[in-house]
């Protein structure tokens, strides 16, 4: 019965990705993961988790499994399954199954999207027994020494029915991400979108504007990343206005009024 293996050259970060550090979170990583502690990334959507781990995987000089949780995702689809080719049995490892043999970094974004089960596979990963229970193949499969886990989630997003339970989070070492400080942000957005710094300043402006509607009336502000497409928008010769309402404002909401609210607030910097 064949396995399907890693090719872990496959997800080496080849080139070091751009990460503006915005506290301790390298070295606090990096401890971590020298004392084999899986780590949660908590934070705002677009804030800059993603580019970090890869960031971390290219400085650690491992390969990084990432998964994009969703309310879909089972165990199984982590861990591996049974599937049947020209008539023979093959199994299959999942992401997470591959991460571990490989001893890669494993990063499963937004975990509380997952099913429940999925608690089933992380939580004796997440402790210092570091082993994936394969049900299915009645296996424990023991961690590479090199294998890390790493969680993110995003608190303000959290209704009680989909919470990080206390018996998982309190397995992880938890890094706290948020949007940058303001010279910060304008100097990743210069560089990300290639607009000017003075244009990226008045993005981060307007960002900061939309943050303070958060909770009356979006449910998130402006992240980095959308600050980073209006930028492009805006290099590609898109009036600023027009890069703010199509880039940031139609991405934000739906709702027509805090549409106008926020095309305001754009018109008011630019
Ligand atoms: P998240 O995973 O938190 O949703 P990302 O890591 O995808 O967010 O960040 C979105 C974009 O914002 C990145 O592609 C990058 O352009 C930019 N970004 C945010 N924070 C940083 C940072 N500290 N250093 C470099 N780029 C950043």
């Amino acid at each position: 019965m064949a396995v399907n293996t890693l090719k872990t050259e496959e997800y080496f970060v080849q080139e070091e990705p751009f990460y503006h550090p915005v506290s301790d979170e390298v070295t606090v990583f990096e401890a971590a993961y020298r004392n084999h502690l899986p780590v949660l990334l908590k934070g705002p959507t677009g804030c800059g988790k993603t580019r970090f781990m890869e960031y971390m995987a290219w400085r650690l000089q491992r390969p990084l499994i990432t998964v994009s949780c969703h309310d879909d995702l089972t165990a199984t689809d982590l861990v591996g399954r049974y599937l049947i080719k020209g008539g023979e049995t093959t199994w299959v490892d999942g992401p997470l199954a591959r991460a571990v043999r490989a001893g890669a970094i494993c990063y499963l974004d937004e975990i509380v999207e997952a099913r429940k089960d999925t608690m089933v596979v992380i939580h004796p990963l997440a402790d210092d027994r570091r082993v994936l229970p394969m049900e299915k193949r009645g296996e424990l499969i023991a961690a590479e020494d090199a294998f890390c886990l790493t969680i993110s989630y995003n608190p303000g997003y959290q209704s009680v029915l989909k919470d990080l339970k206390q018996s998982t989070r309190q397995r992880f070492v938890a890094l706290e991400f948020d949007y940058p400080g303001s010279d910060t942000e304008t100097g990743i957005v210069a560089r990300e979108s290639g607009v000017a710094p003075e244009v990226a300043a008045r993005l981060v402006k307007f960002a900061g504007m939309t943050r303070n509607l958060k909770g009356s009336g979006l449910e998130e502000g402006a992240s980095t990343r959308l600050l980073v497409h209006a930028g492009k928008l805006i290099v590609s010769g898109i009036d600023p206005v027009v890069a703010c309402r199509t880039g940031i404002a139609q991405a934000l909401t739906d709702d027509p009024e805090m549409i106008i609210a926020v095309n305001e607030l754009s018109s008011s910097v630019f």
